[in-house]
């Protein structure tokens, strides 16, 4: 085996600040991992040194299968801005080093979005950074658990950051949280997440039971998400875009799943700690899902390493007989492992389980009706002409109900005339 290339392309999350932040969100996974890293106590002890950023960069480029043309660097922590914007132009001098030619490298950051001030904004404008700015939604919404250190919301500071970016005219997306107090409150927070502006959506359910009260329960999340689809799919469809709605509609149209989270198996997205140690994925930052270091070892063998093959792997072959059977199994793959809680027959059953067969249900209709409407040539927002209510929203409609296609006018005028 070439220990330099791997067969298959992947991706390797950067945490350069390890599990530093500067504030305390009380759902947050990754703060715990200082636990890690004994004798580590302030920044510079988790700043990723020049060495590590070189290997990183230097190996993540060598390693991607021949004929590789994009490859994206996402910088995640903790929180990456508590660098200094010196450290990021020093990851862009190495790109363009080690870059081969004709790659084209782009630059992800995943902010809380406190400390980015008008410099920052710019900066991350010019240098073509796609920023993720974390938001849960409206004040009340967002304060329940985005705290700083002294326990305060963390609304108004998040959403001067937004501005700055606005302003200085950076690409940025949105992700929101979903916990059991938003959850309750789909339309409210894809409508204020519109009004800020945000036309690329992620929204990342909490799943912690037993830990804390903020779980969302897989009704909860299954509500969320139709709910959040019927106000997109209503008006927003090309205009708006909506992570797992993408997906879904890729998936509809045989297309490999574009997240991690419903591939039929994991392996494919591993973290690199500010040490330069790699894990077999950002949730799974654990001695066991140790892999090597990028300063000792050949990063396409940690990739392609038995381990990593094991715990990609894992992921289909443990699925329970619940999955094994599911008629939504090709749009779903089970979900992503680390959600994978409850006792089932033949495995762990995802915690969120009735919450996606919820999602995949409610969808299909109006997923089969963009399919057909992109068959036609046509942009997917003209789903409604192609639109066939599902036998289910039929035993359920009444003649005055609203018409199911979204369109506003009711049943009986719209997809229920003389059918
Ligand atoms: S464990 Fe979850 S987050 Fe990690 S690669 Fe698998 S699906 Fe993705
Ligand atoms: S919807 Fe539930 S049963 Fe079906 S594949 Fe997903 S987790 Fe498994």
């Amino acid at each position: 085996m070439n220990s330099k290339t791997a067969r298959r392309s992947f991706h390797l999350m950067a945490k350069p600040t390890g599990p530093l932040c500067n504030i305390r969100c009380e759902y947050c996974f990754y703060l715990s991992k200082e636990a890690m890293f004994p004798g580590k106590k302030n920044r510079a002890d988790f700043t990723m040194p020049d060495n590590v950023l070189e290997k990183y960069v230097r190996s993540y480029i060598e390693s991607q299968p021949p004929g590789t043309r994009e490859l994206m660097f996402s910088w995640q922590g903790g929180e990456p801005s508590l660098l200094p914007r010196s450290f990021f132009e020093k990851a862009l001098q190495f790109q363009q080093r080690y870059a081969r030619p004709g790659m084209q490298i782009s630059n992800a950051l995943q902010t809380n979005g406190i400390r980015i001030n008008r410099e920052w904004a710019q900066w991350l404008s010019e240098h073509k950074f796609l920023t993720g700015i974390s938001i849960d939604g409206p004040e009340e919404l967002h304060n329940r658990y985005r705290k700083d250190r002294q326990g305060r919301g963390t609304f108004s500071q998040v959403m001067a950051g937004l501005e700055n970016l606005k302003a200085a005219g950076a690409e940025f997306n949105t992700l929101t949280v979903v916990q059991n107090h938003n959850a309750e409150h789909p339309r409210r927070v894809y409508n204020f997440l519109k009004s800020a502006g945000s036309q690329f959506m992620q929204f990342i359910p909490i799943v912690e039971p037993g830990i804390g009260k903020r779980t969302v329960s897989a009704q909860q999340w299954g509500r969320f998400l139709n709910e959040v689809f019927d106000t997109w799919a209503a008006a927003d469809i090309g205009r708006v875009f909506v992570q797992h709605f993408d997906m879904l509609l890729g998936l509809h149209a045989g297309y490999p799943s574009s997240l991690c989270t419903h591939a039929v198996t994991c392996g494919n997205a591993m973290a690199i700690e500010h040490d330069g140690s790699v894990f077999s994925c950002d949730h799974f930052v654990f001695p066991e899902n140790y892999l090597g270091n990028i300063l000792d070892d050949s990063l396409a063998d940690m990739a392609e390493s038995p381990l990593q093959q094991r715990f990609g792997a894992g992921k289909k072959d443990k699925l329970p007989l619940k999955c094994q059977s599911c008629a939504y199994l090709k749009l779903c793959g089970g979900g992503c492992p680390k959600n994978r809680l409850l006792d089932a027959p033949g495995g762990k059953l995802n915690w969120l389980c009735d919450g996606w067969y919820a999602v995949y249900e409610h969808t299909e209709p109006y997923f089969q009706a963009m399919m057909r409407a992109l068959q036609a040539r046509l942009p997917a927002s003209e789903f409604r002409r192609f639109f066939i209510p599902s036998p289910a929203q039929k035993a359920r409609l009444g003649r005055n109900d609203p018409c199911p296609c979204l369109s506003g006018r009711k049943y009986k005028a719209c997809h229920g005339q003389s059918r």
